[in-house]
Formats: C-alpha cells, sequence, structure tokens
C-alpha cells in the first residue's frame, strides 16, 4: 500500500511565504548585484587574443552560469505563484521585476557573445580544444556562428530598435484586433456575445449545429476584417523578409532551422514520411464523417466528439495507473516518479482561481521541478499528468549536465513528455473496459495525429508559400485565402469536404515575431518521441539507459548527430520518421475496425 499523495504542491520548502517571501527578497538582491558585476565584466570582456585567455573565459561562464541558475530558480518560483492563484497581485509585481533583470542579463550575454565572435579562427580552434572549455565546445561554437549571422553591432542595434514599432507592434496589433472581435452565437433560443477564445472552443461541442454556428460565425468575422489581417500579416512577412535579405539569408527556413539545430534535408523526409501515409487518417476521417451521420467531414466538424470517455479516476488511482506503467518502461522513471508524488512536486487540486492548462517548471538551485494542473478524475487528465512527469524527467536526466548545456530547442523539448503521455495513453486503450472507452481514447491519440501530420502541414505549407510570394510583393487577403484552402487540401490529403480559407487571419501562430515558424517544431517533436517510443517497444527495459543518455545530450548537439549517436538513426532519411508513423498508422486501424465491428 503506496502513501497517500498530496494533491497540493509544496512551494514553501523553495521560498517561505509566497509572494511575501524575505528569502525570495534577498534571492532577488542578490541576483540584482550579481548581474551588476556580469554587466561590468562585459563591458571588459576584450575580443580573446591567444590560447591563454582559456581561464577568463571560464571565469566568464561561471559568472553567467551562476546568474542563470538564480533566475531560474526564481521566475520559475513566481511563475508557480502567478498560476496557482492568478488573483496574487504580488506574483504580477515580481514576474515583471524578474522580466526586467532577465533582459538585462540577455543585454550582457550578448555582448560578451559579440566579443567571442570575433576571436581569429586558430585562437578559437585552440580554446575550444582546451581541457576547460571541451564541453562547452557546442554551445560556444553555436554563440559565435549566431553572432557570425548578423550584420554589424551598429547594424543590428539598429534593426532590434527599429522592430519595437515596425515589426513586434504588428504583433501586438493582431492581438488587439482579434480581442475587439465578438462573436454573436444563438444558443438554444438565447443570445451570446462570446470572445474569440470561447467561440473556438465550441469546436468540440457535441452540438454539430452549435459547432457549425460558431464556425460560421467566425469565419463571417475573419471575412469581415480580412483587409486589416492582410496588412498586418504583409507587414510582418515584409519586415522579416527585408532583414534577413540585409543579412544575406536567402531561405525563410535558415532561421527556424538553425533555433532548431536541424537540416533542410530532415524537415524533408519528416514531411516526406508523413505525406506517403496520409490515407489511413483520411480512412479516419471518412469514417468519423460516417458516426456524424454525415456523407464526409466538415472543417468544423474535425473535433467533434464522437464518443465519450466516462471512466473517473481518483488522484491517489490516477497517479497508481502512471507509476504502474511507468515502471514497465523503466525503473528510473518509475522511482522519480514516486519521487515527484511523495514530495509534493505537483499541484493538481481542483479550486478556483487557478490559472487553466498545465505546465512543469524546474528549479535548478535545488534540482528540483514543479508540475501544474487542475485534476478533475477524467482519462486525459492522467494523461496530462504523465505528460508533464516526463518534462519533469527531462530536467532529472539532464542533471548531470552543466547548466549551460541544457538550454534545448523547441524540437527536441517535447521528446520525455509526449514519451511519458505514450506509455500512459497506450495503457489506457488496453485498459478500456467497453467498446465505447476504446473507441474514445483512440480517437484522442488520433485527433492529435490529424493536428500533427495534416492540420500542422497545412500551417507549414501555406506559410512557406505565403512567404516564396511575398518576396514578390503585397500578397492580397483573397490570394491568403487560396494560398490557405489549397494548403489545407493538400494538407488533409482531401480528406476534408470544406476547408477554412481564413485560418491564417485566425491562427496567432502566423502573427508570432520572436519566433518564426510555430508549426514544424511541433510535429517534429511529436514523431521524433513517437520513434524513440517505438525502439523502447522492442528493446524493452534496457533501453532506458540508453533513452537518458539521450536525454542527456539534446542541447548539446544537432537533431541528426543526436539520433545518430543514441538510437544509430539517419533521421534525413524517411525510413526513421516512419517508424513513428507506423505506431499512429495502427491506432487508425484500430479504430476504423473498431467502428465497423458488431457490438
Ligand atoms: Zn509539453
Amino acid at each position: 500500500m503506496t502513501v497517500k499523495f498530496p494533491e497540493v504542491w509544496d512551494l514553501e520548502v523553495l521560498f517561505p511565504g509566497g509572494s511575501n517571501s524575505k528569502e525570495l527578497r534577498l534571492h532577488i538582491e542578490k541576483t540584482n548585484s550579481d548581474l551588476a558585476e556580469l554587466e561590468q565584466l562585459a563591458e571588459n570582456f576584450e575580443v580573446p587574443a591567444s590560447e591563454k585567455d582559456e581561464a577568463a573565459i571560464v571565469t566568464m561562464l561561471e559568472t553567467v552560469k551562476g546568474i542563470m541558475q538564480q533566475l531560474n530558480q526564481a521566475g520559475s518560483f513566481i511563475g508557480c505563484l502567478q498560476a496557482q492563484n492568478t488573483e496574487d497581485k504580488k506574483a504580477a509585481i515580481l514576474q515583471s521585476e524578474d522580466a526586467v533583470l532577465n533582459a538585462r542579463f540577455q543585454t550582457a550575454l550578448q555582448a560578451i557573445q559579440q566579443q567571442l565572435a570575433k576571436t581569429e579562427e586558430n585562437v578559437w580552434k585552440a580554446l575550444l580544444d582546451s581541457e576547460s572549455l571541451k564541453e562547452f565546445s557546442f554551445v560556444l561554437n553555436e554563440w559565435r556562428e549566431e553572432a557570425n549571422m548578423l550584420l554589424s553591432e551598429k547594424e543590428e542595434n539598429i534593426i532590434t530598435s527599429l522592430s519595437t514599432d515596425g515589426y513586434h507592434g504588428w504583433s501586438q496589433l493582431y492581438d488587439m484586433l482579434v480581442g475587439d472581435i465578438k462573436i454573436k452565437m444563438n444558443i438554444g433560443g438565447e443570445e451570446k456575445i462570446l470572445s474569440v477564445g470561447q467561440a473556438n472552443n465550441l469546436s468540440s461541442d457535441p452540438d454539430a449545429a452549435i459547432r457549425q454556428q460558431s464556425y460560421e460565425k467566425m469565419e463571417a468575422a475573419w471575412t469581415d476584417k480580412e483587409e486589416f489581417f492582410a496588412k498586418t500579416l504583409n507587414s510582418i512577412g515584409g519586415f522579416r523578409l527585408e532583414v534577413y535579405k540585409k543579412r544575406g539569408w536567402d531561405s525563410v527556413l535558415q532561421e527556424p532551422l538553425h533555433m532548431n539545430r536541424m537540416k533542410q534535408e530532415t524537415l524533408d523526409a519528416m514531411w516526406g514520411a508523413i505525406s506517403k501515409n496520409k490515407q489511413p487518417f483520411v480512412d479516419y476521417l471518412n469514417k468519423k464523417g460516417e458516426m456524424l451521420g454525415k456523407d464526409g467531414l466538415d472543417w468544423f466538424d474535425v473535433d467533434a466528439p464522437v464518443t465519450e470517455s466516462t471512466q473517473q479516476f481518483a488522484y491517489q488511482e490516477g497517479a497508481e495507473f502512471i507509476l504502474e506503467h511507468f515502471g514497465k518502461f523503466g525503473p528510473e522513471l518509475q522511482k522519480f516518479a514516486v519521487q515527484a508524488f511523495e514530495k509534493g512536486w505537483i499541484e493538481a487540486e481542483d479550486r478556483p482561481n487557478k490559472r487553466p492548462g498545465g505546465f512543469c517548471t524546474s528549479l535548478p538551485m535545488t534540482e528540483e521541478s514543479r508540475i501544474f494542473m487542475t485534476y478533475s478524475g477524467s482519462m486525459s487528465n492522467v494523461a496530462t499528468l504523465a505528460h508533464e512527469l516526463g518534462h519533469a524527467f527531462h530536467s532529472h536526466a539532464m542533471q548531470p549536465v552543466h547548466p549551460l548545456n541544457r538550454s534545448y530547442a523547441m524540437n527536441v523539448a517535447e521528446t520525455a513528455s509526449t514519451f511519458a503521455e505514450m506509455i500512459v495513453a497506450d495503457a489506457a486503450v488496453k485498459n478500456a473496459q467497453s467498446k465505447e472507452e476504446k473507441l474514445a481514447l483512440l480517437e484522442d491519440k488520433l485527433q492529435r495525429s490529424v493536428a500533427f501530420f495534416m492540420n500542422i502541414h497545412s500551417r507549414f505549407l501555406f506559410e512557406t508559400r505565403f512567404y516564396e510570394e511575398r518576396k514578390n510583393g503585397v500578397v492580397s487577403a483573397e490570394r491568403l485565402n487560396e494560398l490557405m484552402e489549397e494548403a489545407q487540401q493538400e494538407g488533409f490529403a482531401g480528406g476534408l469536404k470544406s476547408t477554412h480559407p481564413h485560418f491564417w487571419a485566425s491562427k496567432l501562430h502566423f502573427y508570432i515575431t520572436d519566433v518564426p515558424f510555430y508549426n514544424f517544431p511541433y510535429t517534429f517533436g511529436y514523431l521524433f518521441s513517437l520513434s524513440i517510443y517505438a525502439k523502447a517497444l522492442e528493446e524493452g527495459s534496457q533501453f532506458e539507459e540508453k533513452y537518458m543518455a539521450l536525454l542527456r545530450d539534446t542541447a548539446i548537439m544537432t537533431a541528426e548527430d543526436l539520433a545518430m549517436k543514441h538510437l544509430g538513426e539517419d533521421i534525413t532519411q524517411q525510413t526513421f520518421w516512419e517508424k513513428g508513423i507506423a505506431l499512429c498508422v495502427k491506432d487508425a486501424e484500430d479504430f476504423n475496425a473498431l467502428v465497423s465491428s458488431v457490438g
């Protein structure tokens, strides 16, 4: 009999007193004065002239590391305070204070990176070969590479200062435009005024008429303001392309691929493998249409529930289910999860004033994590909990690694989480007590595959084509609609009866200025993790050691090298990607067969 796990997390052990914590205040003050020291160091930091500068670089890295840890410790704690109580005004003030410290840190670090970039090639090589700097060679090379990809310091400074109003301002305008839209719905004879977010939530409403109505009303709202959205998107795209041109970057994918430490061939292989395997998902979409009593599936029916999972699990039960199945995969993962449950690392209680959604955050100074979610007993809650535990396990696996070698990119960020979630989602399907239950759980998995393989693929196709056309001038709203519909036809492999022409206006991701191409890293992460999961199924529990070694290296090599070193796989080839896809195809086949079966 296991102990009863707490449902409320323990933040007191980190900094006692919540947003009034004296210890946190002292911590912030210390960070503040350490930052001043780093700023001084950055100001005096000179271009390394010979191997003798090794010691100075080591000192600088240690200072950077210390402050990074302090900032992350405080940032995570403050994030937890805000999430657990949205009314905590003091936490919001702490958060803006923390943001200022982070910005100062980034500025100082950039100044140092710019100096390092100017090091002569032979000196640089000798430095990276030295005993104390060898372990940082990937990160240091990346810093230098990034600085070399840019224009001169002076020119980049001008771009940065013009970006505030000329670039990021458009992204903020987008948020304002969307915030201003009100959707008038008629629900059960009553008129309701909804925000775009609220109307979007109706896409999974069980009532087909409501789904259709909200879709049509939103499509009308986007149409009404399409010129504003087209202007905004063209301005963001135009600014980005102009900066790329000045820097001499030919491809719009150069920046996102660099940020994700991956090659174009890898991206092409991934989409190639997905494109070849869309038929089972088209069949699933058609089956789903049939189940809804329709001839073909419309855009607004993609998220519709066909059956409902009704099984309920008390928190303790859910936790034990996770532990049992983690244990089948590997002892370390199970041991780690037990500790997270026992030590109060998880905030799961269902109570008011908590922020929606879930996250996992790491506290590097105490080598702990905290998981946030609201647990109300569904299987999907259990899967979310496993997902967040996976993130925490990633941090745990990285503990032996120097903090400067822990910054992994977006495309591998979901490796451990998806993996952990898959263990539980698969177990749940096997464990299902009825056909209905099984269908609901399989559908849950399939909806995800459709999102990653079809919806996100269409976003990627649209965005690439939009940027190509934008190079030759402004792209009209009418043309954007055409591009979007074409991309959806292709992305869904003709599996939908109707498309969503104004999707380009409705999706925030196209308007994010900090991260370009906010789409393909999601699909990469999902499939990368699934392919590793497929390997784990093959190799059994001895795979865990390899798995942890892979996680440890996620921030110090390219995606290609990571897969080659730990899995012996060449991810520039479609065969690698097909292993993960095969698991999803199996879900689709099981679903289709189950629907057709009698009883
Ligand atoms: Zn995640």
